[in-house]
């Protein structure tokens, strides 16, 4: 599956940091979407809407790069323009760690299969 560039590769001003005796400081970033992986995964069940799958790639001065990857429910209902409830209990951006899911393989990760073990169910109205 196809990962889609979100955000180009950007310089960072980052703040330098000791780990393991050694200062290091983030030098840039991009952030890659992957449609595909996001279609995996059953709506949400208070609002009916959907994730996006995410891939966040940090590098670092000293050559080191982290990847963070993750599933984020949009904040809004798609039609009233409200907010989730999710949304409003977490009262922040909703993710669904995805840290073992492989792209380039089509998987989504542990959190697919635990996220899409309940019943289904027919469209809640809010769709
Ligand atoms: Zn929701």
């Amino acid at each position: 599956m196809e990962l889609i560039l979100n955000t180009p590769k950007k310089d960072v001003l980052g703040t330098p940091i000791e780990r393991d005796g050694v200062w290091d400081w983030k030098v840039a970033f991009e952030s890659w979407e992957c449609p595909e992986l996001a279609a995996l995964l059953k709506p949400c069940p208070f609002c009916g809407g959907g994730f996006t799958f995410h891939q966040d790639v940090d590098y670092w001065h000293s050559g080191r790069i982290m990847k963070y990857q993750y599933y984020l429910h949009r904040d809004k209902y798609k039609k009233t323009g409200d907010y989730c409830p999710l949304v409003m209990i977490a009262n922040s951006a909703v993710t669904l760690p995805a840290g073992d899911a492989r792209p380039e393989d089509g998987y989504g990760g542990e959190i697919v299969e635990k996220w899409n073990r309940r019943a289904n169910r027919e469209a809640t109205p809010w769709q």
